[in-house]
């Protein structure tokens, strides 16, 4: 039998970066298990959009910190960190979008992260691809951009592996969990892990059945979202332009390549408890949305896809984060549906919740569990349209 201080259940963006960082706290023996390979997840099927232009504080400063990490870890590599800095539109269309939205450039200002409202005129100016006519302003944060996912987890499985406290097990699936002694004993494909301590990163297709095999109630439910990519990026656009965002119509694009990459959420879709991943693309959803970010977007009408995929994406109730021990030594890590741009900061806060049994800056509210036994009202507001239900 194997045995570990921790055993983190998952090698997604959040797994990999919660044990990189126990280590650098000092924990000597990490396991990581992964029942496929590292990234098979919705990490490296994602989007990659890297906002610290969060819709709360919370996400905001996980956003900023996040940022910093990837920069880091490329260096300490040597390698590229896989961030593309182009800068990033919110944008607004209606009045209390606006309001929410200058609310929250103070709030981020006061994090120390450039952004600034602007009103559709200097928007037209400064980003003439955009139909201003449909929105009244945006945010813009110059330094927010894009993670290539695939470069991001390659970093951080390199990062993990040459670090010595750092086993990760891929093909090993976590099927139950026992107690025993006052050890966790986790029953793999590949044998026992017995650990003081276990950490839940099963991201969109595990955290909820992981979180079962202990008796907690994990809030994360999955539900398909969608990308595609053009070969070309428009003259209009030019092959590097800013990323933007509409909350109210569900789409974001980026450059890609020398093209473009559009994401799109279809908020009455319901969220899937098959435990599939949802890889089947959704054309009518596609073909139904195209007129919205066609006018929005002029150029863009009539291009060509070069690639299409659809994935499980994770989200929580609230679209905020879960960063918790429910019960003595097991801990939860969810991302709400943002692992890409939160992932390396919310890695580091479950390494500091394990380590020192506290987690710093964040308040209780935004991250624990017990959040979700009541009706709550507050909500990032800057997410995508994920299903009511
Ligand atoms: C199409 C798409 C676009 C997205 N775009 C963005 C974006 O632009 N920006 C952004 O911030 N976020 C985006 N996301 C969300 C982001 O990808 C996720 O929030 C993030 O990847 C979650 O990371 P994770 O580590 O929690 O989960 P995952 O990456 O899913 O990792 C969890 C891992 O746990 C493993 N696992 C599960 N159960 C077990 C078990 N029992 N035993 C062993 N291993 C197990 C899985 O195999 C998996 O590899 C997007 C997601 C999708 C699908």
């Amino acid at each position: 039998m194997a045995t570990y201080d921790v055993l983190v259940i998952g090698a997604g963006n959040l797994g990999l970066w919660t044990a990189y960082h126990l280590a650098r706290q000092g924990v000597k023996r990490i396991a990581v298990c992964e029942r496929a390979w590292a990234g098979f997840g919705a990490t490296t099927r994602s989007a990659g959009m890297v906002r610290q232009q969060g819709g709360s504080r919370t996400a905001s400063l996980l956003g900023r910190d996040a940022r910093t990490l990837y920069l880091q870890l490329g260096q300490e590599l040597g390698l590229d960190s896989g961030f593309t800095e182009l800068g990033y539109y919110i944008l607004a269309e209606t009045a209390e979008e606006k309001a929410n939205y200058q609310e929250l450039v103070a709030i981020r200002r006061e994090l120390g992260i450039e952004n600034e409202w602007i009103d559709a005129e200097e928007g037209r100016r400064r980003f003439p691809a955009v139909n201003w006519d449909y929105f009244i302003g945006a945010t813009y944060a110059p330094t927010d951009g894009y993670v290539h996912p695939l470069t991001v987890a390659r970093n951080i499985t390199y990062g993990v592996l040459r670090t010595a406290a750092i086993d990760l097990h891929e093909m090993t699936a976590v099927e139950a969990i026992g107690w025993s002694g006052g050890r966790y004993l986790a029953r793999t494909t590949r044998g026992v892990f017995e650990a003081e301590r276990v950490v839940d990163a099963g991201g969109p297709r595990g955290a909820r059945t992981i979180g079962a095999m202990v008796d907690v109630n994990v809030p994360v439910s999955a539900t398909r979202h969608q990308v595609v990519t053009y070969p070309t990026a428009p003259p209009e656009l030019g092959d590097r332009f800013p990323l933007l965002f509409t909350v109210a119509n569900g789409f974001y694009i980026r450059p890609e390549e020398q093209g473009v990459l559009l994401g799109m959420s279809n908020p009455r879709e319901d969220a899937d408890s098959s435990n599939s991943y949802q890889v089947e693309f959704d054309v009518g959803f596609y073909e139904d949305l195209r007129p919205v970010w066609e006018a929005r977007v002029p150029s863009l009408a009539g291009r060509r896809v070069s690639r299409a995929w659809a994935a499980s994406i994770d989200y929580t109730p609230d679209h905020l984060p879960i960063i918790d021990e429910p019960r003595d030594g097991f801990y939860v890590l969810a991302a709400g549906g943002h692992g890409m741009m939160w992932g390396p900061a919310l890695g580091m806060k479950m390494a500091e919740l394990i380590v020192r049994g506290a987690v710093s800056d964040l308040p209780d509210e935004d991250i624990k569990l017990d959040r979700f036994t009541a009706p709550r009202a507050r909500k990032d507001a800057i997410a995508l349209p994920f299903p009511a239900r």
